[in-house]
């Protein structure tokens, strides 16, 4: 089966949740007195050959029990892959029919409001599969999750706005920074919307790269506050008893909603409580023999009052236009551009290309998209060899980003992969444009929910920390 992660986790075997890794390794000490010239055996299948003294021996059979797999974090270890599986498909239809679901911590609790937020990707990958609009898809989605029990169906505009927003936010300030210490690690700021990339870093590159990743939340998890906490509050529900879906294009996102970085011990709740992927609802449909054009057509919902609901696109890649929003707002705010133009330069591939910003004849903004694992390896070389001359990058773990995620629905018999992501890039430029600052609700949330923009609970609910996963040490110290 091929795997949904991003191709990140995948090709470093930080995926083995869904293939039980080949390569898991428990070192075992073969006791050798030393020759003159060394110990010089080969190894085979079944046992050594010594080739000092001609003679083959029996290898004693080596067993990795739960505790082994749960003190080594060279893959998605077990308590990940356990939570990984609790947002399984199984799992949210029995969340439907039981009003019951069981929490990361093994507590049952019942459920009075389910919330469903589609991300555009999914939608649009569901939209390409089944041959409707982007529109069509989205109704019939919230029509189908209607029909399973779900209470609202929500586009996550508003979280993804307010990423944007911080974003750019963020990265005026991290500018400042670098100009009063220039040995900080300020820049380049890296984005953190994706999971795959994020994981990649902590449990890959530690602490070296962790202070250029971005505090901004994903629009995930900032959809994910503001489900628990804001729109709790307003239903008069106990955030506990709101069971909060998103759909994603890659089970990455699993794995993020996961984290405990995401669980209030307050509300005693995860901000997401379960992720479920474009290949997971097409499953999920073809299981009940029908199409997503059969399901029935319902308006997505829009509880926030003032305003409409609908999927839209954000100007740039179609991971979220991190890098163009970034750059545009620090070309206006640092340097007077407010008409600055984007014009990308591919590098060594369309998968890694910059675009710069020129005053008075001298280069002062370097941006960057890279995306997939081939290019995040040679950006984080690049930072450790102090040879990054980039102030900003978009790193996303999938070729071609998000639109490309691991578990989007496959090309349909005839068709290329390439092909898809073109009729998806299309898709998502021909959306409806977002323009964060002109969004109406962005202003009122600030007010009423986070104390203002700049405020403690802005900076407490809209950010978020990494950890470095020392994998060697801990394998190191692993009692064989
Ligand atoms: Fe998921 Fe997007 Fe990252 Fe791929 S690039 S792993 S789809 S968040």
């Amino acid at each position: 089966m091929a795997s949904r992660f991003s191709g990140a986790l995948q090709l470093t075997d930080l995926d083995d949740f869904i293939t039980p890794s080949q390569e898991c390794i428990k070192p075992v000490k073969i006791e050798k007195k030393k020759t003159k010239t060394g110990a010089k055996i080969k190894i085979g299948e079944d046992g050594y050959f010594d080739i000092s003294n001609g003679r083959e021996q029996k290898l004693q059979k080596v067993e990795i029990t739960l505790a082994d797999c749960l003190a080594c974090s060279g893959c998605i270890t077990s308590a990940e892959s356990v939570l990984v599986t609790r947002q399984s498909q199984e799992e949210l239809l029995r969340v439907f029919s039981e009003k019951k679901y069981i929490d990361t911590k093994g507590n049952t609790k019942n459920v009075s409001l389910i919330v469903i937020s589609l991300s555009p990707q999914p939608t649009l990958s569901l939209a390409a599969r089944y041959k409707l609009t982007p529109e069509e898809a989205a109704r019939k989605l919230a029509g189908y999750f209607k029909s399973l029990g779900a209470d609202l169906v929500l586009d996550m505009t508003i979280a993804e706005d307010l990423s944007l927003l911080e974003a750019q936010q963020e990265f005026l300030q991290r500018y400042q920074e670098q100009q009063t210490d220039p040995n900080g690690k300020h820049l380049p700021m890296l984005a953190s919307s994706c999971p795959g990339w994020v994981c990649y870093a902590e449990k890959t590159h530690g602490n070296f790269i962790l202070p250029y990743i971005s505090s901004t939340k994903s629009p995930q998890q900032i959809m994910g506050s503001l489900v628990k906490q804001y729109l709790s509050k307003h239903r008069e529900v106990s955030p506990g008893e709101v069971y909060h879906v998103t759909v994603m294009p890659c089970y990455d996102k699993k794995l993020e909603a996961s984290r405990e970085d995401f669980y209030s011990d307050m509300m005693n709740c995860h901000d997401v409580d379960c992720v479920i992927t474009a290949i997971e609802l097409e499953q999920m449909l073809s299981n009940s023999n029908i199409s997503l054009g059969d399901a029935p057509l319902s308006p997505l919902d829009w509880p926030w009052g003032e305003g409409e609901s609908g999927l839209r696109s954000h100007a740039g890649s179609g991971s979220g236009g991190y890098a163009d929003h970034v750059f545009l707002h620090a070309a206006e705010q640092l340097f007077g551009e407010s008409n600055a133009t984007l014009v990308y330069k591919n590098l060594r591939n369309p998968d890694f290309r910059e675009v710069t910003l020129e005053k008075d004849g001298k280069e002062v903004l370097r941006f960057a998209v890279a995306n997939g694992f081939r290019n995040i390896q040679n950006l984080v070389q690049k930072l450790k060899r102090g040879k990054s001359p980039y102030h900003y990058v978009e790193v996303m773990a999938c070729p071609s980003g998000c639109l490309n995620g691991g578990a989007q629905a496959r090309p349909v018999s005839g068709e290329s992969g390439r092909e898809l992501v073109s009729q998806l890039e299309l898709l998502y430029s021909e959306l409806p444009r977002a323009h964060p600052p002109s969004n109406r609700l962005v202003p009122r949330l600030y007010a009423e929910w986070l104390d203002g923009r700049d405020s403690d609970k802005a900076r407490a609910v809209l950010h978020t920390g990494y950890h470095a996963v020392e994998k060697s040490d801990m394998a190191l110290n692993i009692k064989w």
